[in-house]
């Protein structure tokens, strides 16, 4: 094998949003190693997953035929927590089989019942041109808009604030600016788990003299740099942010030039936060009064000033409402429109931006443009040549509970694990259970997959090519390096056989002519050619022309709204929707863990990434272990009202009395059986960060 000579392909990482290049170091058809590369958000710098978690794509688990499920195997919910026995449920297929299965069994629930009886999620794990053709699959094949994806999970109410208060679900401003900005806030994230490249980041501009200001209920790695470190309580970000803008207005730190000239309805949140003194709401955060004034000062008066927030803001009942708050502050004061200032909710998945940006999402065509608008509806029925549904389609959880009313009977799902991922993970189970039939594509026999009656095996990231959108707004190529394993095919060419089987007739030559089609429907990336990707390796958009070097810094003189004004949007405090009680008085906040992403289909199957990090832990305060008799890396069980779980516990003096933390990586203690599946009213997303637990040792 040493003979066979060595060789590079440029690519990217494909895990977090940061959007990491990096360079393969491949022999035959194996991945050796990973080096960074110069990329405009890496700079040659990886994480851990990042530099040691491909061999993933190399295991032996990996599917390389599809699978049909034998006729004498019924499916129930059980089988997702037993991959073993689900295996069993299975027989090999022809790809020639596998599909025609497929499309009968698809076509025949939807000309039976209707384009509405259908459902597909993609993934936020694929490439932008995989996003765009499994909407338009759902759209025109199915004949529905019954398509989502994580970003119901991530980021969805963020995205509903920022298209109502700024007509822009995206970024203002880049990770990088936080070099050229005097103060950051970072509130509900932690980077340097979560994003560690953009951490590392954050870490030089503190060290150049940026102010940091953290906010979060855990103590993370960063509140160690920050200069001040604001540890709420859960479940209390408007009472602190409606008190930080009370202070605001109160001391006349507002940007009066700036409200006046590009924001409406300020007079509105002037009224709403005028009793939201610091002094009333310290006792409700459980921060100090002081503090809270101290806070909103810096940010006010600073020079520039930019706002990073995460998962802790955004998947709670009132994540809209937060990500509104948040919005707010930076209008008042002027902050944004400016480098080193604006608005950055921190992406999760590599590609979660382009996957919405592409039209993974039910209310909403390409570009955000809505499917319930007849002029954007008539411009996607001439460029798509069908009719289309005028209605918005279900999200994620919607979903589940339309099949278990028996109105989504068929799904098709891309990528994604919703056995793992789901608030409620036991209801998902049955309601995947409970359909018609299920037909899933990936590329291990993950827990959703052992629900499905079709197996389709997928490729793994360094096996296609194809545009990934980072959470900068960043288009970067991302670059075949290995070739599938056995008769495992690209996705692209899955959903195109998908296609045809419902009927449609895609003429696709490769992946190029997809973004070509798709550059010509969003206006977003119209100056983006697949030449100059190749050529460039990454573009920001906004970018209209070939000449056009894009905008990594955006509304720097009007926002895309109607009236090119920035909207505020006054909030109240809405309580979490379980509240903890005598019978569970801990709090349950889920997220994820540095070794592991997001299900653990990929980090679990890589060597190193599971020996850093092999089981399933709880992060609990000493004195909450203490108090009912447990040794740290005892076993505890966690109980909510939904499931029960058993794992490791682990001593964290950075947790808030009260209150458990646990990542949702680990199939063995599937944290999400125990989550609540309450949505916020906008967004649509579930409340990860908050539901009522109790905790015992053994
Ligand atoms: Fe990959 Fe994110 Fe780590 Fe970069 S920071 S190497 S993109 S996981």
């Amino acid at each position: 094998a040493d003979a066979v000579p060595e060789r590079e392909v440029d690519s990217l990482c494909p895990f977090c949003g940061v959007g990491c290049q990096l360079t393969y170091t491949v022999r035959g058809n194996e991945i050796l190693s990973v080096e960074g590369r110069d990329g405009p958000a890496n700079h040659k710098r990886l994480c851990v997953k990042g530099r040691f978690g491909f061999d993933y794509a190399h295991h032996p688990q990996r599917l390389t035929r599809p699978l049909i499920r034998r006729e004498d195997a019924p499916k129930d919910a059980a089988a997702a927590s037993d991959p073993d026995r689900a295996l069993q449920a299975f027989r090999e297929a022809s790809w020639e089989e596998a599909l025609e299965r497929v499309g009968s069994r698809l076509r025949g629930l939807r000309d039976t019942l209707g384009g509405r009886a259908l459902a597909g999620f993609g993934s936020a794990k694929g490439s932008n041109e995989e996003a765009y053709l499994f909407q338009k699959l759902v759209r025109t094949g199915f004949g529905s808009n019954n398509v989502d994806h994580c970003t119901r999970l991530c980021h969805a109410s963020s995205v509903a604030a920022l298209l109502e208060g700024l007509g822009s679900a995206a970024v203002s401003n880049p990770v990088m600016d936080v070099m050229q900005a005097e103060v950051v806030l970072l509130i509900g994230a932690n980077p340097a788990v979560n994003h560690p490249v953009a951490a590392s980041w954050i870490k030089n501009a503190v060290k150049q003299g940026t102010r940091l200001i953290v906010a979060d209920p855990r103590r993370s790695d960063l509140a160690r740099h920050a200069h001040r470190f604001l540890q709420f309580r859960p479940d209390t970000d408007v009472a602190l942010l409606n008190a930080m803008m009370h202070v605001i207005v109160a001391e006349g730190l507002v940007d009066e030039g700036f409200i006046a000239s590009r924001t409406i309805g300020y007079e509105a949140l002037r009224h709403k936060v005028a009793p939201c003194s610091p002094e009333l709401m310290a006792p409700v955060c459980g921060i100090d009064a002081g503090l809270i004034r101290e806070v909103a000062r810096l940010y006010a008066t600073s020079r520039a000033s930019m706002i990073l927030w995460g998962m802790g803001v955004s998947q709670h009942v009132h994540g809209t409402d937060n990500a509104r708050c948040l919005i707010s502050l930076a209008l008042m004061t002027g902050q944004i429109g400016r480098p080193g200032t604006g608005l950055h909710p921190l992406r999760g998945q590599n590609n979660v931006q382009g996957a919405s940006d592409a039209g993974l999402i039910p209310m909403v065509f390409p570009d955000y443009q809505r499917v319930d608008s007849a002029a954007a509806r008539e411009k996607f029925e001439r460029l798509w040549q069908t009719r289309l549904d005028p209605h918005p389609g279900l999200t994620v959880v919607e979903v589940m509970h339309a099949i278990k009313a028996g109105q989504v009977r068929g799904m098709y799902i891309m990528g994604e694990n919703p056995a793992m991922s789901d608030p409620d993970a036991s209801h998902a189970r049955e309601a995947l259970a409970a359909l018609d039939f299920l037909v899933v594509q990936d590329i291990f026999l993950t827990e959703t997959a052992c629900l499905a009656d079709v197996v389709l095996p997928a490729s793994a990231f360094p096996e296609k090519t194809g545009s990934f959108t980072n959470t900068d707004r960043t288009v970067q190529l991302g670059r075949q390096a290995i070739e599938p394993p056995g008769d495992a095919r690209q996705d692209l060419w899955i959903i195109g056989q998908v296609a045809r089987q419902l009927g449609l007739d895609w003429r696709y030559a490769g992946v190029s002519e997809v973004f070509e089609e798709m550059r010509h429907a969003m206006p977003s990336i119209a100056g983006i050619s697949w030449q100059r990707l190749q050529r460039q390796g990454a573009v920001t958009y906004p970018c209209h022309s070939e000449d056009d070097p894009g905008a990594p810094v955006v509304f720097t003189g009007r926002f895309p709204t109607a009236d090119g004004r920035g909207r505020f949007v006054p909030v109240d405090i809405i309580p979490a929707a379980e509240q903890p009680d005598a019978d569970y008085p801990l709090v349950l906040i889920t997220g994820r863990q540095l070794e592991h992403w997001h299900t653990g289909s990929m980090t679990r199957r890589s060597a190193v990434l599971d020996a850093l990090e092999p089981d399933p832990v709880a992060l609990v305060h000493p004195l909450d272990l203490a108090e009912r008799d447990v040794a740290p890396g005892g076993v505890v069980t966690i109980e909510s009202r939904r499931g029960r779980i058993s794992l490791y516990a682990r001593a964290d003096d950075g947790m808030p009395r009260g209150a458990v933390f646990v990542a949702f990586c680990y199939a063995e203690a599937a944290v999400n059986g125990l989550t609540n599946d309450a949505l916020d009213p906008f967004g649509k997303i579930p409340e990860f960060k908050y539901c009522a637990v109790r905790l015992r040792g053994g």
